[in-house]
């Protein structure tokens, strides 16, 4: 640990008890993939009030590119925290806001100029893009992809195109939000397929003229780590040219090196207008931002955009850190070897299994995946289910996704050492070969 004392937990406390505390305190809204209490966490590892070990494989959901507690993060909190804590930018400015705000205009892809905005969750950062959108065009409509999730805001929920767990129950949302399918080669559905329901979108339902921006995540990532063929993203931007539709790759999840680019539009040979970033961004201390062209960000009214919270000083300060140590620990050329081991390791399961409950693998730089299936090569959520559960009994934290429940998805922090990754994985080995379909 990094020189600072943790208080003891009180003797015997359990997972149990706290479970129990838990359930009582809590509503059942807020779902939990593990019912173990989380004590303390060092890079790749956390460590439960009970004292067991685990392998963290979800980052917190993608949070943790630099892991847990990073030494250098840490110490620019604990700076910052010393000199205040919040002024609300939009009452007294401060330096950690602009000089990551010019940092993202500098590194974001595209020869545009830039500007950058701050909130403190990615549903924020969403939800303000089409705010920005809409005041740019003047136009009301968004068309965005089924399988895609967005956020829980009631607007980024009309956008996601995943009925449960996340919109089931909670309508009527917001109108003028259109889905079309997103193209998933492993269950059929081609680029082709995507543009071919815009235009019938345009014929049936509204015309262009009316629709304000597309927004896509450059690789799905709840809806089970699809990356966007790159004929999708320069159909897509030819489409917005020709009708005066703007352009917003949301990269909450693919942001911040995890595809081995800072930004996952790298990979693509088209600009976005506005992309949106969150979770690795500041390490978990919350924070989201909307880079964009200079003139659409500039398109909202003084006093139209904002929030208390929004670009948190310490939040801020987290995110210099995270993008100085992402440059001195040459994360991104180690988020495509991280990649390549998983994907060559599951790669090597599969192959040694006749008739294998692995389905399709993929990977954009460690962004990496791989289905489940039955014997009869369907989608199994039930299996999948099984290797959560049984990889945690054995020290693994592992998260799955997918809109069929069937893909499981690896999100381990990008400074992550080879010895601990490899536990990792020959934890997954293990409890593969104990699956039966
Ligand atoms: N967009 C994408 C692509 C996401 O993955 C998420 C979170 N999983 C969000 C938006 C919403 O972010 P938040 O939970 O911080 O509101």
């Amino acid at each position: 640990m990094h020189g600072h004392q943790l208080k003891k937990v009180a003797l015997g406390e359990t997972n149990a008890q706290w479970l129990a505390r838990r359930e009582k305190a809590i509503p059942n809204g807020v779902a939990h993939a593990c019912s173990i209490f989380a004590e303390r966490a060092e890079n790749a590892e956390v460590w439960d009030i009970e004292g067991n070990r685990y392998i963290d494989f979800a980052g917190g959901i993608a949070v943790l590119n630099t892991g847990h507690v990073h030494p250098k993060v840490t110490s620019a909190v604990e700076e910052q925290i010393h000199r205040f804590s919040h002024t609300a930018f939009q009452v007294m400015p401060y330096k950690p806001y602009i000089e990551l705000a010019e940092k993202l205009n500098e590194l974001a892809p595209g020869a545009s100029e830039k500007k950058t905005i701050f909130f403190s969750t990615g549903a924020e950062a969403v939800e303000n893009a089409v705010k920005i959108a809409r005041s740019y065009t003047k136009r009301p409509g968004v068309i965005s992809f089924v399988g895609g999730f967005h956020g829980r805001s009631l607007l980024t929920l009309a956008m996601t195109g995943k009925i449960d767990p996340y919109k089931r129950s909670f309508g009527p949302f917001p109108n003028n939000v259109y889905h079309v399918p997103y193209p998933m080669s492993a269950h059929g559905v081609t680029t082709e397929d995507s543009i071919k329901a815009i235009h019938s979108l345009f014929k049936a339902d509204v015309e262009p003229e009316s629709i304000a921006a597309i927004v896509l995540e450059p690789v799905q990532g709840e809806g089970g780590f699809y990356a966007a063929p790159k004929e999708l993203m320069s159909a897509l931007r030819s489409l917005c040219d020709e009708h005066g539709i703007l352009l917003i790759a949301d990269e909450v999840q693919t942001g911040i090196g995890r595809t081995g680019k800072l930004f996952a539009m790298e990979h693509f040979d088209v600009e976005a207008d506005m992309i949106t970033t969150a979770k690795s961004l500041a390490s978990g201390y919350p924070l989201s931002g909307i880079i964009g062209k200079s003139a659409i960000m500039d398109a909202p009214h003084p006093g139209g955009l904002g929030g208390t919270y929004g670009g948190n000083p310490v939040a801020c300060a987290a995110g210099l850190a995270v993008l100085e140590v992402i440059e001195e620990e040459n994360l991104l050329e180690r988020s495509n070897q991280i990649g390549q081991t998983i994907i060559e390791h599951i790669q090597k399961l599969k192959n040694d299994q006749a008739n294998s409950v692995i389905g399709d693998i993929r990977t954009l730089g460690a962004m990496t995946a791989f289905e489940l299936v039955d014997s009869k090569g369907q989608p199994s959520p039930e299996l999948t289910k099984e290797l959560t559960g049984k990889v945690l009994e054995k020290g693994l934290m592992l998260l799955s996704c997918g809109i069929f429940g069937n893909t499981i998805r690896v999100l381990v922090p990008l400074t992550v050492s080879d010895e601990i990754l490899m536990e990792g994985l020959n934890i997954i080995e293990q409890c593969i070969a104990e699956l039966n379909h």
